[in-house]
């Protein structure tokens, strides 16, 4: 069976997306000429508001517009979260471009990977990051214009300008040119089902229907959950953290819930325990979207005692799996918040499940399929629909669907089939009340921290290294992180060590894809006759392994 989501569609959106923030900023200043959009968690005494956004991001657009930059341009940022994000981001879409995020962890190795693949022509950093984008930058060509924001007005080299100098050219008019709602607006990478991380196109259609979504399910599940007797909740002006990357479609969301809503966004650089507690605190936040480990943090780490954190009222966890047990400590250690789970994936346009606050104990259900919706659970050998309360793929459709991978259609097919079912690559099943429940991944994907690890990627780079002639990476559980890499390798030459390896990744890739879990010899990489690697034959000796300590 096919199920609807059980609330009502929201008109697809066809406008381009900078229009929806733009009008959205027009009526926030309108009710309140000062309102703040962003500040920063670090010190509340730096913020932008939404008159300060407005300007910034105009003028900003005019800068790159000014620089060559127009429709369809692919702009990628190598920021970590700050106030400048949200401004890039508004100025690229205006331009008619597209706006690509890379995490700030990335080597230049990960960065001219995704340069190259996106074929991005600008780069939005800071000064801490410049030093690797410029060397990224070197080996892809097509990149015209790095943009770096630096402290004071420190000099910067040859041909890299100041964010600071962009935001305040003068704004005189942007060319015009023909807008359709398939044009790509955002392009965050995914490894998807299987491979390596890929281009995903989110379209201003796709995108903008998604943050309409979002915002019709919190207007009508939230929002009555935290109306007080009868008082309609007022989503204007609350604070909401936004400590969650915004190169990954999580964070991106939260920052458009911002932007749409007239939130207070506050903005971490990184997670940084105390000053999380302390603006959650100061703030009087009441809704928490976060990742399962920092609710683990929440739950868990005794500082966390040392703060008022009574306001919290609605914590919400996705990314990751939570588990019923973590998900009960937080009850119990913060009774007044209702915990609930939700569930997406970049390629569906961010969230294709949450809560709906109706059922306070139900922890292990990542809700009910969202606005615009449908879903249904397919038998992964045979395809064929299930009944309720079985096993299988969870499969979506929606008109916020990624139009597909960059340059990658044999990998667009395999996700989305011809009737435009993306198949999630996730195991679940949907309880009689149509409730959605994860039990397993069917697909490759690592989920350290919440972040993706494709085993593709670092398999790859383990293969480049001259003394290894076969390898296979796979997610093994770990508390903190949720799960941590770990690899098998069969060597080429014998002296080869284990430290070797670990130290080979480290010089090539993010701290969190690190082989944490550690490094295996083998003699030979267990394999299907297509050549397929049998990563649940590896999973199932080492969870064997694990259960017989
Ligand atoms: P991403 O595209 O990085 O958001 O990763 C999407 C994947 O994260 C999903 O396909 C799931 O495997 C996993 N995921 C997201 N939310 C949840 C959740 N609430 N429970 C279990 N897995 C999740």
């Amino acid at each position: 069976m096919v199920y609807s989501s059980p609330s009502p569609p929201v008109p697809v959106s066809l406008e381009p997306l900078h229009t929806k923030m733009l009008n959205a900023i027009e009526s926030h200043i309108a009710a309140d000429p000062n309102a703040v959009a962003f500040v920063c968690a670090e010190d509340n005494n730096v913020r932008l508001t939404f008159r300060e956004y407005r300007e910034k991001a105009k003028n900003c657009a005019q800068f790159l517009s000014d620089r060559g930059f127009g429709h369809k341009n692919v702009l990628c940022q190598v920021l970590p979260n700050g106030l400048e994000y949200p401004v890039v981001l508004l100025g690229v879409l205006q331009c008619g471009g597209t706006m690509s995020g890379a995490s700030a962890m990335f080597t230049d190795y990960e960065l001219e990977r995704q340069f190259l693949d996106s074929r991005c022509t600008a780069v939005a950093t800071d000064e801490a990051h410049l030093p690797k984008v410029m060397q990224a930058a070197e080996r892809c060509p097509q990149i015209k214009t790095i943009l770096c924001v630096r402290k004071g007005n420190k000099s910067l080299p040859k041909g890299v300008f100041a964010y600071d100098e962009a935001i305040r050219t003068k704004f005189r008019g942007l060319p015009p040119y023909k807008f359709s709602p398939d044009d790509v607006a955002l392009l965050p990478y995914s490894s998807g089902t299987t491979g390596s991380p890929k281009g995903v196109m989110l379209s201003h259609k796709n995108f903008g229907t998604m943050v309409e979504v979002v915002q019709a399910h919190q207007n009508q599940y939230i929002s009555s959950f935290l109306s007080n007797n009868g008082n309609k909740f007022q989503w204007r002006g609350q604070p909401l953290c936004l400590m969650l990357p915004f190169y990954h479609i999580y964070g991106m969301g939260l920052l458009m819930n911002t932007v749409l809503e007239g939130l207070q966004g506050i903005v971490f650089k990184k997670f940084e325990p105390t000053i999380f507690l302390e603006n959650i605190q100061k703030f009087k936040v009441q809704i928490l979207f976060l990742v399962p480990p920092i609710l683990l943090f929440l739950a868990k780490h005794p500082v966390a005692e040392k703060f008022d954190l009574s306001s919290l009222r609605v914590v919400i966890s996705g990314a990751a799996p939570a588990g019923k047990d973590l998900c009960q400590e937080f009850t119990r250690k913060y009774p007044k918040a209702r915990i609930a789970q939700a569930y997406g994936m970049t390629e569906c346009g961010m969230a294709s499940h949450i809560a709906d606050f109706k059922q306070s104990d139900d922890y292990t259900s990542v809700g009910i399929v969202l606005n615009n919706f449908e879903q249904k659970v397919v038998d992964v050998t045979t395809g064929a629909e299930v009944p309720l309360g079985q096993r299988g793929e969870i499969c979506v459709r929606s008109p916020t669907v990624m139009l597909g991978y960059l340059n990658r259609p044999e990998a667009t097919a395999e996700t989305i089939d011809k009737d435009g079912w993306l198949h999630t690559g996730d195991i679940g099943y949907l309880g009689k009340d149509l409730r959605m429940n994860i039990v397993d991944r069917l697909k490759e994907l690592i989920k350290v921290k919440g972040l993706q690890v494709p085993p593709a990627e670092l398999e790859d780079l383990l293969l480049s290294h001259p003394k290894i002639g076969d390898a296979a990476v796979i997610g093994i559980k770990d508390e903190r992180c949720g799960e941590v890499p770990m690899a098998f390798v069969v060597r080429q030459d014998e002296s080869l060590t284990i430290k070797d390896v670990l130290k080979f990744v480290e010089g090539k890739v993010s701290s969190y894809k690190w082989l944490a879990g550690g490094v295996e010899f083998l003699k030979e990489i267990p394999k299907a006759p297509s050549g397929k690697i049998l990563r649940r034959f590896l999973r199932d000796e080492v969870a064997r392994r694990e259960k017989a300590r």
